[in-house]
């Protein structure tokens, strides 16, 4: 049954109406150069306006970010971690607003927000407590080599549109810690909850530490190619971050990237099948399937594949699809209209190229809805399978031996995530360091936590976020060697 909006949100309606989406630039809250619409990919209907800076506020963002290096940089870590910590209270005490404008915007179910909300907090608090231990290579009679960190300066950030808010605080926060400034973007289709947040921090950081612009799409390339930046943190698929990555090249900007994926999971025939069918079909459908990380390729042994393909799409069968704010909804829209036109043509390639037991149709309703779909008895060539498929439809293939799925999991260029499903832990974990991704998952999938690093070999990206690892790609390494006689 498809769920309906039951109520009208007007506890939203101071940021939607009553004033205007600002940017936050140095301690003011600006209005754009030029403005953008944004959708509500559940109605289809514009739902606010928001700012878009041109060239030369992005210039006075990355000056304000600049002027408030030296201070920020010269405060203690101690210092530094009070003010996370309060933009985690900031966050905690606005929750549900930030959930709902996250939901308005993006169209993800209301309880899935409100997870995006409570890992923000999660983060920031982490990283506020967060210190790097000092790390010294040789301490002798004769010499004491050190490696201190510093920070890398400017941070230019730039968001993609599937957790909007979560992904602006899960940079901000190891950043800002580190000791950096930073020049945030959002997505030109979710940049609301991101503005909110930031007209939240008015008051919280000091003037020019944290900057948020908004775009229509002309202003990552300009931010990228900025001067005054020092490094790029970007989030978003790989064919935007090969254009970063040129980008940063004539000032050799220090780069993080986090790419697409085309995460496969490799199921083994000693599975308990409803278990296992619960567990890949939550992490190939949360956010409707629009994760990095998301499970978009399944393989399961002969043996049980009848048998898993029917336990899932069955599950897929039972979802509830609506508004992400009407009540029992389950999954939401595609999250904006070029999404939902590649999800058409994707269905097209499900029916063509395989056998579609669940969903394979578009809902008839305004708004960007398609249905759950599962496909199996696919041909591996099928663009479906190959491609990074970002939406609710995922494909479930055969395998005769393990070495066989292993290798069909490992070839694509992606290597992102991927996870393995066994009752048999040690036969997993023996499994595990053959499989091509930054992380391997066993019984779960797109487990993301702020003290374990993530990130994509291949062309899934470059460096990591999170851990001790991601933190030092926001430092600068410094080695101070002594002699000692
Ligand atoms: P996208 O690459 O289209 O856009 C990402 C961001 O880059 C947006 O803010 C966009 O405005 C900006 N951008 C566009 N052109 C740019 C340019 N030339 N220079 C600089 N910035 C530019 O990606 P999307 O459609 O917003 O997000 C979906 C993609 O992001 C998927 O491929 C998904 O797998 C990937 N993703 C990866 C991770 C990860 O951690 N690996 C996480 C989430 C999403």
């Amino acid at each position: 049954m498809p769920a309906q909006i039951s109520t009208i949100d007007h506890e939203l309606s101071f940021v939607l109406a009553d004033k205007p989406v600002l940017q936050l630039i140095g301690d003011r809250l600006i209005a754009g150069a030029t403005t953008i619409p944004v959708i509500d990919p559940g109605t289809g209907a514009q739902i606010a306006t928001a700012p878009v800076a041109d060239a030369s506020q992005l210039d006075n963002a990355v000056a304000a970010a600049r002027r408030a290096l030296p201070g920020w940089g010269a405060l203690s870590a101690d210092e530094r971690g009070r003010v996370i910590g309060r933009i985690a209270d900031v966050i905690d005490e606005h929750r549900e607003d930030l959930a709902r404008l996250t939901t308005l915007e993006q169209g993800k179910p209301l309880s899935e927000a409100r997870d995006d909300v409570q890992w923000s907090i999660d983060f920031a608090r982490y990283f506020a407590e967060y210190r790097l231990e000092r790390e010294v290579v040789r301490d002798t009679p004769d010499s004491l080599v050190e490696i201190q960190r510093r920070p890398v300066g400017v941070i230019g950030a730039i968001c993609p549109w599937n957790f909007p808010l979560f992904q602006a605080v899960y940079k901000l926060a190891p950043a800002l810690a580190a000791g950096n400034t930073m020049v945030l973007k959002p997505s030109p289709t979710t940049p609301l909850a991101t503005m909110y947040f930031a007209e939240l921090l008015q008051n919280v950081v000091p003037a020019g530490v944290l900057n948020v612009i908004g775009d229509d799409g002309s202003v990552g390339q300009l931010l990228t190619a900025h001067p005054g930046v020092d490094k790029i943190s970007f989030t978003g698929s790989t064919v935007t971050g090969r254009k970063v990555m040129s980008g940063c090249g004539p000032s050799l900007k220090r780069l993080t990237l986090e790419l697409g994926g085309n995460d496969a999971a490799v199921v083994l025939d000693d599975v308990d099948i409803s278990e296992a069918a619960k567990g890949l079909f939550t992490w190939a459908f949360a956010n409707g399937g629009q994760v990095c990380v998301s499970i978009k390729r399944i393989y399961a042994p002969e043996s049980i594949y009848d048998l898993l393909c029917n336990e899932i799409a069955r599950l897929a069968n039972e979802l509830t699809v609506g508004h992400g704010l009407a009540d029992g909804t389950e999954l939401g829209p595609v999250q904006n209209a070029a999404q939902y036109e590649k999800c058409v043509s994707y269905l097209e390639l499900a029916a063509q190229h395989g056998t579609v037991i669940a969903g394979g149709t578009l809902l008839d309703r305004p708004g960007y809805y398609v249905a759950p779909t599962v496909v199996r008895d696919i041909t591996e060539d099928s663009p479906l399978v190959s491609e990074e498929t970002f939406g609710p439809i995922r494909s479930i293939m055969s395998y005769k031996t393990v070495d066989e799925a292993i290798e069909r999991a490992n070839n694509s260029p992606y290597g992102l995530g991927s996870s393995i499903w066994s009752s048999d832990l040690e036969r997993a974990a023996a499994l595990a360091p053959r499989l091509e991704a930054g992380t391997t998952w066993v019984n779960h999938h797109f487990a993301l936590t702020p003290d374990v690093p993530f990130g994509g070999i291949k062309q899934s990206g470059l460096g990591v976020e999170f851990g001790r690892a991601g933190f030092e790609e926001f430092t600068e390494p410094h080695v101070v060697n002594i002699r000692r006689r």
